[in-house]
């Protein structure tokens, strides 16, 4: 039997990195530390569909290039974070997700967290590649932004969110097409940006994310209790 963890209720587990492919489980399991340790998520792609759904000029900058599963620019998303980081509900912690995805976006970020009273710590979650394109293809979302997924997770109803009964929705994005596109953005830039954080041994860590979706919440869990136990001597 495995060890119990420390009580969580009175940690806080300061500026969290959650990476990871496309369909690793990184917005889901963010909402399940959300719920659990109260601080916010920040999601760089919700914040540009955000963005696009109000027309603002960043969103009509990002509409296209997040259509063909390629990046928006670092400075554009860089100034994007920079704005919200700083709201007030940053400062106890917070989990970045689907942030940094360049080194670019790492090396930008680690001149943000000088003043910041914890080190990041990073959690990469880790899916073989042929079980992300159901992940990918099956996911589901509510406007609300609750996440399903039609092969491993579904509604008790048929295209409706169990919670408030709102019609779920496809993201435009989660297609084959763009997933191979996706998937090629990842390998080609966000796969250095793994191994930078993979280089600050004690501050990061693997998580399988191949697993039932309470499971690998626990894994996170217990990772970011231990990460923050053992800080760099
Ligand atoms: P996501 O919801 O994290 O899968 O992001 C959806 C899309 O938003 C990505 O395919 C990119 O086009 C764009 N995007 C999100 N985060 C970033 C980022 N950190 N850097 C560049 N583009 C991003």
């Amino acid at each position: 039997m495995s060890k119990p963890l420390p009580n969580a209720s009175d940690f806080l587990p300061g500026p969290v990195l959650l990476l990871g492919a496309p369909g690793v489980g990184k917005g889901t399991q963010a909402k399940h530390l959300v719920e659990e340790f109260g601080i916010p998520q920040i999601s760089t792609g919700d914040l540009l569909r955000e963005h696009r759904k109000n027309h603002t000029p960043l969103g009509m900058m990002a509409d296209e290039l997040m259509a063909k599963g390629q990046f928006v620019p670092d400075d554009l998303v860089n100034q994007m974070v920079a704005s919200r980081l700083k709201q007030p509900d940053t400062e106890h912690g917070y989990i970045l997700d689907g942030f940094p995805r360049t080194l670019n976006q790492a090396e930008w970020l680690d001149g943000q967290l000088v003043a910041y009273l914890l080190p990041v710590v990073a959690v990469s979650i880790v899916v073989p590649e042929r079980v992300l394109l159901e992940r990918i293809t099956g996911r589901r979302i509510s406007p609300a932004g609750r996440i399903y997924n039609i092969y491993t997770n579904p509604p008790k109803v048929e295209g409706i969110c169990d919670v408030d009964g709102s019609k779920l929705e496809q993201r435009a994005d989660d297609t084959v097409e763009v997933f191979h596109e996706r998937m090629k953005a990842f390998n080609q830039k966000t796969a250095a940006v793994i191994e930078y954080y993979r280089e600050h041994g004690n501050r990061f860590a693997e998580v399988n994310g191949d697993q039932d979706i309470d499971d690998v919440t626990r894994d996170i869990r217990s990772t970011l209790l231990k990460l923050r136990h053992h800080p760099e001597a």
